[in-house]
């Protein structure tokens, strides 16, 4: 939930937290055609250098006053009480830096190396480890409540607010308010937030003035959205109050909860780092060619030397987030429910990733490719429209490379004898420029 989205629309995660570092990248490497998130934005907010229409400020405050009174109709249909709302939106202003950071996305995205290098850094293992040491009973108990790995629960938190650290500050109901009146293309989204923040305060968790949180409205340890507190948080100190701001124990056991509801299977990896054979057909990273640990490793595919494969239940999926050329991974029914905190394939790696370096395990055994860069907006538009002039159909010429974009591109490699990853790189789209069939 909480990356910094220095280049996404609706951020999901504070700037302070992971300053850009982390979500730039997903996007642009493909797998994030929604984003929702525990802490997130809705979903199809994703859209890289997406100029989001915005209203000035003048315009806003001109319209809050309509505004909170058309609020406090469905506030009170919720079963808030006039004294809550009140003291909620007592002296509102709106935030203008919020406006800015709207408007102000940048036009290039990270690249996946640099997002995971930068989340799963040494500083950040490192403060993971000693947490890990300084906290093993209650991350044992948390364990042996909610089944979730406990390594996964300390890299969650060291991704979402560098273990506290980079919580955000902003009032979230100021942050809520300027984002439903002035971001034009979620009004709704951010509107509901908004509710569910009255409904939380009515409840009496936390005092109105200490829920603050990112300029997206993310709050606390694991930066959960309103919505996402009111349904996962959970109190596990006992004190009778869900607080993800103060309470370590109240902020870790609601990590273990969201990921529990979101399908997580008690002693089993997140995945792990696969090794392909020489020869591999990299068609099988579709979706659609999932398959149990076992019969990947009947086609070659081995851990890195010196680790081993643990069996799972289920199907696991082969994932190349930079292509043939890169790291290549196993995931399974565990990742599904890390992104279920943050839908971005790129955050679920660096996750797993930096929950096995807690764990001791050592870096990737592969490289990632020297000339990886993520293509731009305008850069995956024209791809698809390549793609789609081809008679291959992209989806869409939205910018955004989800599923359908990444067929039509394994079609294409295929058609033309090359790996079919669906990754789309420079090369890639050079090659459909040129028209070098
Ligand atoms: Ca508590």
């Amino acid at each position: 939930m909480m990356l910094d989205a220095s280049r996404l629309a609706p951020p999901r995660r504070s700037p302070a937290t992971l300053a850009g570092a982390v979500i730039a990248l997903w996007l642009a490497a493909g797998d994030a055609r929604t984003q929702t998130h525990a802490a997130g934005a809705p979903a199809g907010t994703a859209t890289g250098a997406l100029q989001p229409p915005t209203v000035s400020l003048s315009n806003m405050q001109r319209r809050l006053p309509a505004f909170l009174a058309g609020l406090w109709g469905e506030a009170r249909a919720r079963g808030i009480s006039r004294a809550v709302f009140d003291r909620a939106f007592a002296d509102l202003t709106l935030d203008p830096e919020i406006l800015d950071r709207l408007a102000n996305q940048p036009e290039h995205d990270r690249s996946l190396s640099d997002y995971v290098a930068g989340l799963a850094s040494p500083e950040r293992i490192e403060t993971g480890r000693r947490k890990l040491a300084e906290l093993g009973a209650l991350v044992s108990r948390i364990e042996a409540a909610y089944g979730v790995d406990r390594h996964v629960l300390l890299a969650v938190w060291g991704v979402e607010s560098s273990f506290g650290s980079s919580m955000g500050t902003r009032p979230v109901v100021r942050s809520l308010a300027t984002l439903a009146i002035g971001d034009l293309r979620r009004p709704h989204y951010w509107r509901h937030e908004l509710l569910t923040v009255l409904s939380i305060l009515q409840k009496g968790d936390i005092a109105a003035e200490r829920v603050t949180g990112s300029w997206a409205g993310a709050m606390g340890h694991t930066q959960f959205m309103p919505a996402s507190y009111a349904a996962h948080a959970v109190d596990f100190d006992g004190d009778g109050r869900r607080d993800i701001w103060t309470s370590v124990a109240d902020a870790l056991a609601s990590a273990a909860s969201f990921l529990k509801a979101a399908g997580w299977r008690a002693a089993e990896p997140w995945g792990y780092e696969a090794i392909l054979p020489a020869g591999f057909d990299f068609a099988h990273s579709a979706p659609t060619a999932a398959r149990p640990i076992f019969d990947w490793m009947a086609l070659g595919v081995r851990p890195p030397s010196g680790r081993k494969f643990v069996p799972t239940l289920g199907a696991m999926q082969l994932v190349l987030p930079a292509g043939a050329d890169g790291p290549a991974f196993l995931v399974g029914r565990n990742f599904r429910a890390i992104l279920r905190y943050n839908n971005s394939v790129a955050y679920a790696l660096a996750v797993g990733h930096l929950s096995d370096r807690i764990a001791g395990s050592p870096a990737l055994a592969a490289a990632w490719p020297a000339t990886e860069r993520a293509l731009d907006r305008a850069e995956r538009q024209e791809l698809q429209q390549l793609l789609a002039s081809q008679g291959l159909e992209p989806g869409g010429v939205d910018g955004m490379i989800g599923g359908q974009t990444k067929a039509a591109i394994r079609t294409f490699q295929i058609r033309h004898g090359l790996p079919a990853d669906g990754y789309p790189d420079t090369r890639l789209l050079e090659r459909l420029r040129g028209g070098r069939y």
